[in-house]
């Protein structure tokens, strides 16, 4: 288990504000961001990469009709899932996101 890293917490649906601390990285095509931190509330690792403006692609990725909708170009701030990969009790079989449920907003560079 990865240090510091709340194995112990169970899945919340937590909705959080914009957060400082961050990585934005912007992929080669700049057609996706990925976030890098520390989920807040858990503590865990999580890379979470968000399309920009292409709901096409992410149906391949097996995008849910009810998943947040995806942010469009020119937006200046992202919202992020916590995507630490860890089974956290009781998180919902249908829950998209493989992590603790907090969900935040990182802003673009
Ligand atoms: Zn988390
Ligand atoms: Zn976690």
């Amino acid at each position: 288990m990865a240090e510091g890293h709340d194995t112990d917490l169970e899945y919340t649906i937590d909705d959080l504000d914009v957060l400082e601390g961050f990585d934005v990285t912007v992929s080669a095509d700049g057609r996706r961001y990925t976030v890098s931190g520390k989920c807040p509330q858990c503590g865990g690792k999580t890379d979470y990469t968000v399309s920009r403006g292409t709901p096409e692609i992410a149906k391949g990725l097996g995008w849910r009709r009810d998943a947040p909708a995806l942010p469009q170009v020119g937006l200046s701030e992202v919202p992020v899932n916590c995507c630490c990969g860890y089974p956290h009790a009781h998180r919902p079989d249908n829950e998209y996101f493989p992590g603790c449920g907090a969900r935040w907003k990182v802003r673009l560079p």
